[in-house]
């Protein structure tokens, strides 16, 4: 069975635009360079802004930009009260020191999540603002009633932004978590260890039918291009048929986790 995020998307929508009515909210998007991926994920956000009512705006800027510049814009958000929140779109060129830069916004305006600040309060288990796409997964399985406590849960990933705040999500909620990566040996058995499968590696139709079984959750964060342009997951179309439950790809994750970016920014609105 597939299972798709449409109706938690609108759920978050809902709440997002209740609270733009009574409160300012707005986001900057820095876009570093033309990365294809990451334009259709600001498309999202920006549609996702439109229908909600919230400013986003995005600030384009060239791949050849100094790190320096780049800290002195970042600097000026920070200080603009018209944003309460600042996106960096990812990934940067290899001139930039990503982390540098993250940690260069203020952590009251980190949308994302990802501000050592806010991984160190998750780390703690102190409330904070989550990673969106850890925090879409999360939603896609208590959304669709899928128990996760108690589950052998197999990550497949470990950046910073999806695979290993997943990893401590995961076992905030009770899970017993395992992270694969490049360096991991027997990946089929791991995955199949699993029952709930997360595929965050970037690479079109990487798990194949031989590494999910019949009871198995496969959830698919991986959004990759095919030939055609055609937007692809991590999990071959085989294995989506092989396992219980599927989310799709697209209509899966991506779009919950363009809303719980702004579920995100209306937290950081309230705290203003
Ligand atoms: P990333 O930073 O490139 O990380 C990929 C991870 O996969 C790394 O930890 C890497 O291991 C691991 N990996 C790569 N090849 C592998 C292999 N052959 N065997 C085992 N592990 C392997 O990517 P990301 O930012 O986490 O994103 C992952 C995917 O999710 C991408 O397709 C991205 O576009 C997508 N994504 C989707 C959303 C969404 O909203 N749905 C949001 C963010 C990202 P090492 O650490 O050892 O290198």
């Amino acid at each position: 069975m597939l299972i798709y995020g449409k109706d938690i998307r609108e759920q978050i929508k809902e709440r997002v635009c209740q609270t733009a009515v009574e409160l300012k909210m707005g986001l900057a998007i820095i876009r570093v360079g033309d990365d294809p991926s990451s334009l259709a994920y600001v498309r999202g956000i920006c549609k996702f802004a439109e229908e909600a009512g919230v400013k986003a705006e995005i600030i384009n800027l060239p791949d050849t930009i100094a790190e320096t510049e780049l800290l002195r814009i970042i600097a000026d958000l920070n200080h603009n009260p018209e944003f309460t929140g600042i996106m960096l779109q990812t990934p940067f060129p290899a001139s930039l020191n990503a982390s540098r830069l993250v940690n260069a916004v203020d952590f009251d305006k980190d949308v994302e999540g990802i501000h050592n600040y806010n991984l160190g309060k998750l780390v703690s288990k102190e409330e904070g603002v989550r990673p969106c796409t850890p925090k879409a997964v999360i939603s896609m399985l208590k959304a669709h009633n899928i128990p996760i406590e108690g589950q052998k849960v197999t990550i497949i990933g470990r950046s910073m932004t999806v695979g290993s705040p997943l990893a401590l999500m995961m076992t905030a909620e009770n899970a017993t978590v395992t992270v694969c990566h490049t360096r991991s040996r027997n990946l089929k058995e791991e995955a199949l260890r699993a029952d709930i499968l997360v595929a965050a590696v970037g690479k079109r139709e990487f798990i194949t039918a031989d590494m999910v079984h019949k009871d198995m959750v496969v959830i698919d964060v991986g959004i990759n291009f095919d030939e055609n342009g055609k937007m692809r997951g991590d999990v071959h179309e085989e294995a989506r048929n092989c396992c219980r439950i599927a989310s799709a790809v697209p209509g899966g994750i991506g779009i919950i986790t363009v809303a719980e970016l702004f579920d995100n920014l209306r937290i950081l609105s309230q705290r203003a």
